[in-house]
C-alpha cells in the first residue's frame, strides 16, 4: 500500500490546451479518492500521468517515498481498470486473470525445464503461486464458477468484475479506475459501486477513480476532488462538499437535482443589515446566519443566492404567514415512489422543488404554488462564484 502526492502537476498539449492545470493532492494510504467533474475536466488525464501512460509538462508525482515522473508504468507498481475492459476474447477467465502474472515469470522456459530438474521445480512452484492468486481473486470479486468461460459468455457485469480481477490478481500498491461502470446499466452499476465499496474496505488499498458522475462520486469516495477546466475547485469529503461547496460551480455540480441558483443583488437595508433582493422579492439575511463583515465587504452588488431543491418548502395557499415567498406556476410534477419534485416556473426561471410525495396534497401541474426560501439553508455566492462563509449551517 502507498500514498499518494501530486505536487503542482500540470499537462499542457501542444502550447494552448492546459488539459490539467497545477493539480496539488496528498492521497493517504489506503484512501478512496474520486476525481469528478464534467467531461474535459482533465480527470484521465490526470490519473494517465499518475499511472505513467501520459508524460508530465510540469510538476512532480511521488507513490509511496519515491517520485516517479521517471519510473516506467510497469515499475510503479499500480493497476488501472478502464471503462472498456478489453479482454482478451480468444482467452477465458482465468487465462485473462493470469496472463499479466505469466508474462513477468522468472521462470518462464518450458524448454529449459525439461533438462534441469531445478529449474524446473521452481517453474512448477512459480506455476502454483499464480495460480493461487488468480483462485484468491476469483474468491473475492465472487467469479470462481467463471473461471474457465470465455468473455462471449459473461455478462457486462462479470466482465468488468472479471478486470478488476486482472488488478487485483497483480496486488498492487494503487488501484486506478477510469470511469469503470460507465458502460453498465443504472442497476448494474449501483451493484457494482456497493462492490468497489466493499471490496476497498477488505483491501485497505488505495484507489484513485475517475467518474463524470457526481452520485457516483458521492457514494465511493472517502474524499472527493472536484475539477473543472483542469483546476481543482475543491477537495473534501462528501458531506464536507455536499454541506460547504467552495463555490457556485461545485455547488451546481453536485447533488441532484441540481441547487436552485437565484441570481440578484445584496442590498444594505436602512438598519444597517442586507437582505437579498430578487424578482421584486426581498429576503433578509440574518446575521447569525451570514458573517456580517463578509456581506458589508461584498457591498450593494450582484450575487446569487443557492438553495437545494429539499430546502425549499411549499407553504398552503393563503397561508404565506406575511414570509417572503416565490409563487409560480407548477410546470411539471415528478414522483419517484417516495419523493417527488415540482418543477414551478417562476417568470424566466425554472425553479424545483423536492418533497415528499405524502406532502404533495392537491397539488396539479398548472396550479399556482408558494415557496418559502429559508435563508438559513441557503448559500451565498459572489459575483465570482466564490461561497461567502456561513458563519453557522
Ligand atoms: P476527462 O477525462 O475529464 O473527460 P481528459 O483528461 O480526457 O478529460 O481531457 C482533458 C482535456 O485535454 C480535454 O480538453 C481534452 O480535449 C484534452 N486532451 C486529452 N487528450 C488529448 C490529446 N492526446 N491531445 C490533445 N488534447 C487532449
Ligand atoms: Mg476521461
Amino acid at each position: 500500500m502507498a500514498t499518494v502526492q501530486l505536487k503542482a502537476l500540470s499537462k499542457v498539449y501542444g502550447t494552448t490546451v492546459r488539459a490539467v492545470d497545477s493539480v496539488d493532492l496528498s492521497i493517504s494510504d489506503g484512501e478512496f479518492i474520486v476525481l469528478v467533474g464534467p467531461s474535459g475536466c482533465g480527470k484521465s488525464t490526470t490519473l494517465r500521468m499518475i499511472a505513467g501512460l501520459e508524460d508530465i509538462s510540469s510538476g512532480t508525482i511521488s507513490i509511496g517515498d519515491r517520485i516517479v515522473n521517471d519510473v516506467a508504468p510497469k515499475d510503479r507498481n499500480i493497476a488501472m481498470v478502464f471503462q472498456n475492459y478489453a479482454l482478451y476474447p480468444h482467452l477465458n477467465v482465468r487465462q485473462n486473470l493470469s496472463f499479466g502474472l505469466e508474462r513477468r515469470r522468472t521462470f518462464k522456459s518450458r524448454w529449459r525445464g525439461i533438462w534441469d530438474s531445478a529449474y524446473r521445480a521452481r517453474r512448477h512452484a512459480e506455476h502454483l503461486a499464480i495460480r493461487a492468486r488468480v483462485d484468491a481473486a476469483a474468491r473475492t470479486l465472487s467469479i470462481e464458477q467463471l473461471l474457465h468461460r470465455p468473455p462471449r459468455e459473461l455478462s457486462g457485469g462479470q466482465r468488468q468484475r472479471v478486470a478488476v480481477g486482472r488488478a487485483l490478481v497483480r496486488d498492487p500498491a494503487v488501484f486506478l479506475f477510469d470511469e469503470p461502470l460507465s458502460n453498465l446499466d443504472a442497476l448494474l452499476r449501483g451493484e457494482m459501486r456497493t462492490e468497489l465499496r466493499i471490496l476497498h474496505r477488505s483491501l485497505r488499498a488505495t484507489m484513485v477513480y475517475v467518474t463524470h458522475d457526481q452520485e457516483e462520486a458521492m457514494s465511493l469516495a472517502d474524499r472527493m476532488v472536484v475539477m473543472k477546466d483542469g483546476v481543482v475547485q475543491q477537495i473534501g469529503s462528501p458531506t464536507e462538499i455536499y454541506e460547504r461547496p467552495a463555490n457556485r460551480f461545485v455547488a451546481g455540480f453536485i447533488g441532484t437535482p441540481p441547487m436552485n441558483m437565484f441570481d440578484g443583488r445584496l442590498s444594505r437595508k436602512s438598519d444597517g443589515t442586507f437582505s437579498f433582493r430578487w424578482n421584486q422579492s426581498e429576503f433578509s439575511l440574518t446575521e447569525t446566519q451570514w458573517d456580517a463583515a463578509a456581506l458589508s465587504a461584498i457591498g450593494e452588488k450582484a450575487v446569487t443566492m443557492g438553495v437545494r431543491p429539499d430546502r425549499l418548502k411549499i407553504m398552503p395557499a393563503g397561508d404565506t404567514q406575511g414570509a417572503a415567498t416565490i409563487t409560480g406556476t407548477i410546470a411539471t410534477i415528478e414522483r419517484y415512489g417516495p419523493l417527488a419534485d415540482i418543477v414551478t416556473q417562476v417568470s424566466a426561471m425554472r425553479v424545483t422543488t423536492r418533497t415528499a410525495t405524502d406532502s404533495l396534497g392537491p397539488l396539479h401541474e398548472g396550479d399556482t404554488i408558494h415557496l418559502r426560501l429559508e435563508t438559513n439553508s441557503a448559500h451565498l455566492f459572489r459575483e465570482d462564484g466564490k461561497a461567502v462563509t456561513a458563519s453557522k449551517r
